[in-house]
């Protein structure tokens, strides 16, 4: 099964979510669980959530993403900052325990100069603080690019993450395509070998989803600036080797690109024509 889907916007509800990627060609999506600059959240609806579940399971969806503010950033050297990320992230998991196996992805931080070791210190007090043996979300922890002093641009760091937490059967990793490209891994020919890479240190069974973007800029240029599908320095033709890679084949695929919902259509349209 092709599960594709695209970032969405969450003012209208849960429901209005599900039906909307149906609208949009999609059978999963992507959403902020609050608003992602600040972290102000509307009054949960249990009900809808609910009804954002059943409305999945009649129309086969593929497991959800729900990505936390932009603003969370457990690796922080402000205490105020981490027992923020600390709040939101515990709010959000509990949430999503209302939409059973949704994958909740975050960035894992910025260290802000401390240095990554004290950064992946504080990631995972965040991590084991907060999650739970019988949890039925997974958590994911976000690829990124390596913009200023971001943490998990390199798979190791994700491994090392990985291993300092206590209910690691409950955490995972998103691939975003663009992040990974940005951070010097190949996602064109050499793409087989990126993968076989991650496999080696982290594994492919930790992997989740996928944030399926373009990039504005060439490998390695640690800046994290999406682009459409096919307009950037990825290519249509990695992008279609990329929905196809029998690795990632059955996982969930979002697109994050620069995009109205009228446009997301247009590329989930196109990566439908492009999957084998
Ligand atoms: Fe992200
Ligand atoms: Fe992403
Ligand atoms: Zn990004």
């Amino acid at each position: 099964m092709f599960y594709i889907g695209c970032h969405l916007s969450s003012s209208a509800g849960y429901l209005a979510m599900g039906r909307t990627a149906t609208e949009l060609g999609a059978n999963t999506f992507q959403f902020f669980t609050r608003n992602p600059r600040g972290g102000s959240v509307k009054k949960f609806d249990p009900d809808d959530a609910a009804a954002l579940v059943s409305y999945m399971k009649e129309n086969n969806f593929g497991k959800i993403v729900a990505h936390a503010p932009y603003t969370l950033n457990p690796a922080s050297a402000e205490q105020k900052t981490r027992e923020f990320a600390n709040m939101v992230f515990a709010d959000d998991i509990d949430i999503l325990e209302h939409i059973p196996d949704s994958l909740y992805n975050f960035h894992p931080g910025s260290h802000v100069g401390q240095g990554v070791e004290i950064g992946i210190k504080y990631i995972l007090e965040m991590l084991n603080n907060n999650m739970r043996r019988e949890m039925k979300t997974t958590i994911l922890l976000e690829t990124m690019a390596g913009k200023g002093s971001e943490i998990g641009a390199t798979f190791e760091e994700l491994k090392t993450i990985i291993d300092g937490c206590e209910y690691k059967e409950h955490l995972g990793v998103c691939l975003d395509t663009c992040h990974i490209s940005d951070g010097g891994y190949d996602v064109g020919d050499g793409f087989d070998k990126t993968l076989e890479e991650f496999d080696r240190i982290i594994g492919l069974d930790r992997l989740f989803a996928v944030h399926l973007n373009d990039s504005k800029n060439p490998k390695g240029a640690h800046k994290d600036r999406h682009e459409k599908i096919g307009q950037g320095f990825i290519g249509l033709d990695n992008i279609e080797r990329i929905i196809n890679h029998p690795a990632l084949k059955d996982l969930p695929f979002e697109l994050e690109t620069p995009n109205d919902n009228d446009g997301y259509a247009a590329e989930i349209k196109l990566l439908r024509s492009l999957r084998k």
